[in-house]
């Protein structure tokens, strides 16, 4: 026995067992210089690593030609098992291979992921540098197109402005050399804050509002006098009469806007402890962690990329609201849907009040065409405030019966329910939306989403969505949850 392909007895646990029972030494490499380590960590063999390392074998051992160790080899293929073994048995993820980079350097070059995320929160440092001077921010920038892992590394705050050695660059530099178009989108994005976002809105929600008054009474500003003066009644009027409605809008409206929808939050020290615990545990899915957010996904969320956070039982980002509709303001959403009908409602009935009062002509006597030239003239102020009203109306009606229908009959979000609805139609059989686990039938699926019984006859599940992970079981109806 004088030497032993790795490849050759791949596999074969026992083969190899027996050799180096008989005396072949663990440390020997073969003939392109590479270990029997390194076969058992390019093929993610746990077992034979475990036992290689328990008869000699150099964890670290350099081999191959680009003189990498292992854990190198590891990385590459992107056996995060075997990254994890590997640093149990004292790896250095710090050593540099032939090309010049660190560990972390090539799970960033290779785009593994889950390998990124468990290094850092094992406390490689984010900023640390290959033989270039490159830090993995930078060598993401130039050599991996696309968005990620730059978008990926931007959630371990890397810093931004540190430059390599040889050329000056910082990574924003480096991904417009390289005319990495994504990264650069990212880097730049990277100091914004969510909450700065959030106050831009909002003034522009406000400033959207005051600038359709604004037309209004710039439409009304040439009329006669009366006009203007019989206008402004008219507004006064509405206001008045429609005190509670409004409040309630509004008082809905800022709710909706105010109230955390369900955003997921963690400390950055538990984010890492986090990644260690499911990398370890072999559930670091990346279907159920969310990359940006660096948590595992509660079950029904999802992550929006306009609000840059996962929300609990998402079920839309509202353009309306500026805010993201989830487990935590959804039923202020339906409030405000409902204020805002109410409200429209009104608008348009009052509108055709102030029409047949204060317009010298009625629909029936002088037909269509010169009743809408009499309203026009009679106020534009109105007429505007009218048809904003319709818009509105039409758009809240619509979304209230539609959202109300999916709350009661289906026990689904807007999200759910649209995707179900894709997924069907890959389908042979048709996917009846009825027929999900989220569906316990219609009173105990108000109850649950208003969260409020019904004289003792049905009780709320209280099921916090916020970190709810798996099936939930049902007690109102022992059904089992199961995710969609
Ligand atoms: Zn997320
Ligand atoms: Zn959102």
């Amino acid at each position: 026995m004088k030497f032993i392909e790795g490849k050759q007895i791949y596999g074969i646990f026992e083969r190899c067992k027996e050799l180096v029972e008989a005396g072949y030494d663990v440390r020997q490499p073969d003939r392109e210089n590479v270990s029997l380590l390194h076969w058992a960590a390019i093929n993610n063999r746990l077992d034979l690593v475990k036992f290689y390392i328990s008869k000699g074998a150099v964890v670290d051992q350099l081999g191959g030609d680009l003189n990498s160790t292992p854990l190198h080899w590891a990385i590459r293929q992107g056996h995060l098992p075997m990254v994890i073994l590997l640093l149990q048995y004292g790896a250095d993820p710090t050593l540099i291979d032939g090309e010049g980079f660190s560990s972390i350097h090539l799970a960033v070059l290779f785009q593994r992921m889950p390998i990124i995320a468990y290094l850092i929160s094992k406390g490689q440092s984010v900023n640390m540098t290959d033989l270039n001077g490159q830090t993995p921010l930078m060598l993401s920038a130039h050599k991996v197109l696309g968005p990620e892992p730059t978008g990926f590394l931007l959630k371990f705050n890397p810093s931004l402005n540190v430059v390599d050695k040889i050329h000056q660059n910082t990574p924003l530099h480096w991904a417009v050399a390289a005319g990495n178009v994504n990264a650069v989108d990212k880097l730049l994005e990277a100091g914004s804050s969510l909450d700065i976002r959030n106050v831009k809105l909002f003034l522009l929600l406000m400033l959207s509002v005051t600038t359709m008054w604004a037309v209004g009474y710039i439409l009304d500003f040439n009329s006669d006098s009366w006009l203007l003066k019989g206008s402004l009644l008219v507004t006064l009027f509405f206001l008045t009469s429609l005190f509670p409605s409004i409040t309630a809008f509004l008082y809905f409206f800022y709710k909706t806007w105010a109230t955390d929808p369900g955003f997921t939050k963690a400390s950055e020290e538990e984010k890492k402890m986090n990644i260690i615990t499911l990398a370890e545990t072999g559930s670091l899915d990346f279907r159920t962690f969310c990359t940006s957010c660096l948590i595992r996904k509660p079950l029904r969320s999802l992550h929006c990329h306009v609000c840059n956070s996962c929300v609990a039982r998402y079920d839309q980002h509202c353009l309306w609201t500026g805010r993201c509709i989830g487990f935590g303001n959804h039923h202020y959403y339906i409030f405000f849907l409902f204020f805002l009908s109410v409200v429209c409602d009104w608008i348009i009935y009052e509108s055709f009040i102030y029409w047949s009062n204060h317009c010298a002509t009625t629909f029936k006597e002088d037909g269509l065409w010169t009743y809408l030239n009499q309203i026009v003239a009679c106020s534009p102020w109105v007429l505007y405030i009218f048809m904003l009203a319709s818009f509105h109306f039409s758009w809240s009606t619509f979304l209230l019966i539609n959202q109300l229908f999916q709350i009661a009959f289906l026990g689904l979000t807007s999200h759910e329910k649209t995707s179900l609805l894709k997924q069907s139609r890959h389908m042979k059989q048709t996917l009846s939306l009825r027929r999900t686990p989220y569906n316990l039938g219609f009173t105990q699926n108000l109850a649950d989403f208003f969260r409020c019984g019904c004289f003792g006859l049905v009780k709320p599940c209280a099921v916090d969505w916020t970190s709810q992970y798996t099936m939930v079981f049902h007690p109102a109806k022992e059904k089992v949850l199961r995710s969609v």
